[in-house]
């Protein structure tokens, strides 16, 4: 695992569904990766994709984003996958704010919708 390029993945619990079938659909590609997901989202994609070693982290509303935050800030994570349900309000709303500023300050590929995670070249090439 040490060296391999890191991924993390999120999803809101209304897009949890939307990432666990955008994880199976790319489970080859996801393989080649270390994989980082905030907790109800990382057991969702390791039920998908069982071939798959996924770290999970605490869950959103309880840290997660912004111990993954910290892992983009600190170079651990490459880039970030997180399908956010926008007619939602969340108890963690600053949480996911300054999870997107980081990945914006670290320049990082953040996807926040399927549409933009397919377009990323490691997905659409496969
Ligand atoms: P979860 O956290 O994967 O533990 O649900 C993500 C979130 O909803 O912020």
């Amino acid at each position: 695992m040490a060296g391999m390029h890191c991924i993390a993945l999120i999803a809101h619990d209304e897009k949890k569904q939307d990432l666990a079938d955008f994880a199976r659909a790319h489970e080859r590609v996801l393989a080649g990766y270390r994989i980082v997901a905030t907790g109800t989202t990382g057991a969702r994609v390791q039920e998908a994709c069982p071939s798959l070693s996924v770290t999970r982290l605490k869950s959103g509303p309880l840290g997660g984003d912004q111990q993954i935050g910290a892992m983009i800030a600190t170079g651990e994570v490459d880039m970030l996958i997180f399908f956010t349900d926008p007619l939602t309000a969340m108890p963690h709303d600053v949480d996911v704010k300054a999870l997107m500023r980081l990945a914006t300050v670290y320049d990082i590929p953040m996807a926040l919708n399927r549409a933009t995670a397919e377009q990323l070249n490691v997905f659409s090439q496969a």
